[in-house]
């Protein structure tokens, strides 16, 4: 393997990247570092400003090594550019049920995504902060909408409960699995 050419050497059948984009402070490191758990070795890319984690997962019989990339809090400073959507199969598209900015923005990430990924990346709309009930702003049915007039997946997650957010990820890398096994049969 070493698609990628990172030094992590277990055997795995497949490398699938993909990547969490989203507005600043919706949640993506909280929810990239569940995900982790003690498997997940977080590395760096300082000088294209983006921080990436690995995790092995058996789906079917097959080892798949996802490789998720974060944006380190450069969405703050600059448009991501395509290097970080480069090869990548999977998106969590995160905004903050809190903050209907970052759920009006979803828009915008869309059409960067449409721009800069692959055309059959798959899209899962995540809706974080879901246990903060009290200062909601979205709706649930708001986030399923969209999500179904745009052709994504839709969860809403609590990276502080850590509710769902396994969930959202296998999600996302059940259906990268389903494309790219039909890809090679
Ligand atoms: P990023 O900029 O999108 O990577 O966002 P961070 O992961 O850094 O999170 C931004 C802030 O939101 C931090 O203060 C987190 O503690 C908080 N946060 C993240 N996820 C949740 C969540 O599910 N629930 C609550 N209540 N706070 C969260």
């Amino acid at each position: 393997m070493g698609i990628m050419g990172d030094s992590y050497d277990e055997e795995c059948d497949y490398l699938f990247k993909a990547v969490l984009i989203g507005d600043s402070a919706v949640g993506k490191s909280n929810l990239l570092s569940r995900f982790a758990k003690d498997e997940f070795r977080l590395d760096s890319k300082p000088t294209i400003g983006v921080e990436f984690a690995y995790r092995n997962i058996r789906v079917a019989d097959k080892l798949i090594k996802a490789q998720v990339w974060d944006t380190a809090g450069q969405e703050r400073f600059r448009a991501i550019t395509s290097s970080y959507y480069r090869g990548a199969l999977g998106a969590l598209l995160v905004y903050d049920i809190t903050r209907r900015a970052t759920f009006e923005n979803v828009g915008k990430w869309l059409k960067e995504l449409r721009e800069f990924g692959n055309s059959d990346i798959v899209v899962i709309l995540v809706g974080n902060k879901s246990d903060l009930v009290n200062s909601r702003q979205v709706g649930e049915e708001e986030g399923k909408k969209l999500a179904e007039k745009q052709g994504l997946c839709f969860m809403e997650t609590s990276a502080l409960e850590n509710k769902n957010v396994e969930e959202a990820f296998l999600e996302m890398i059940n259906k990268i699995h389903g494309i790219t096994s039909q890809k090679i049969l």
